[in-house]
């Protein structure tokens, strides 16, 4: 692999011996990338500005090593900062919470330039005057979409038969079961047609259009509840920052 040049959002930092440190990245190009940049701790280290911080994006210059799947990143310059989500702690929280599920969620190697642009895009709005609640149930809901996790709503997905109000909502299957095939899944729990109907709006509309759509705080509520049990089934392991809000944002 010759020297690579792309644009990343940090997903992760570590510090590393006593000047290096290893930063995960989710790139527009290679998808997550894990990479050492030396010499930037210490009394010599330059000022490097916030680029080295969490959820920073920033420009990159990358090599392979000869060993292993850490790349060497040679050059890391700051495109943005995102500086209003570092002055609020809600909008801190929510930020951690949206790299932290997709850094999860993804492998290395596993390049998807639409979920760049999805971080990018959700990093931007919780930078400005939205709803950080909203921002991450579209970031759940597209993130599950571009994984190719995203549950069945338009048909029972056991037997086919088109979706109609009284269906209920299987963790197990990944989406709506009907009446007759309850028996399916005895744990099937039950859903509102708003939630359903924002969960497909989300998927099948622009990021843009969907960050403008809002629900009834009994649909959000039903929203964040059902998408949570739905992540918790389906990524093994339980995210640090979900508890954390439980405990600030309840
Ligand atoms: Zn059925």
């Amino acid at each position: 692999m010759p020297i690579q040049k792309t644009e990343g959002i940090i997903l992760r930092r570590q510090d590393l011996r006593e000047t290096s440190i290893v930063l995960t990245f989710y790139t527009r190009d290679f998808g997550k990338i894990k990479g050492i940049v030396r010499g930037v701790r210490g009394p010599r280290a330059g000022f490097a500005g916030g680029a080295f911080e969490v959820f920073a994006l920033d420009d990159i210059i990358f090599y392979e090593r000869k060993s292993g799947d850490i790349f060497t990143i040679s050059q890391c310059d700051l495109s943005d900062y995102f500086a209003p989500i570092r002055e609020s702690l809600e909008k801190l929280s929510y930020a951690g919470y949206v790299v932290e599920l997709l850094d999860s969620i993804t492998s290395p190697g596993d390049k998807n330039s639409d979920i760049f642009r999805l971080l990018h895009n959700s990093l931007k709005l919780l930078s400005g005057d939205s709803s950080p609640r909203r921002v991450a149930r579209i970031f759940e809901i597209k993130l599950l979409a571009l994984a190719g996790l995203m549950p069945g709503l338009d048909r029972c997905v056991n037997c086919g038969i088109p979706a109609e109000s009284n269906f209920r909502f299987s963790l197990h299957h990944g989406g709506l079961l009907c009446r007759a095939c309850l028996d399916t899944d005895r744990m099937a729990v039950s859903i509102l047609p708003g939630t359903v109907k924002f969960m497909e709006h989300v998927r099948s509309s622009t990021f843009e259009r969907a960050a403008m759509v809002k629900v009834s705080s009994e649909v959000g509520r039903e929203l964040e509840t059902l998408l949570r049990r739905y992540l918790d089934y389906h990524i093994e392991r339980r995210l640090k920052t979900v508890q954390f809000m439980k405990e600030l944002f309840a």
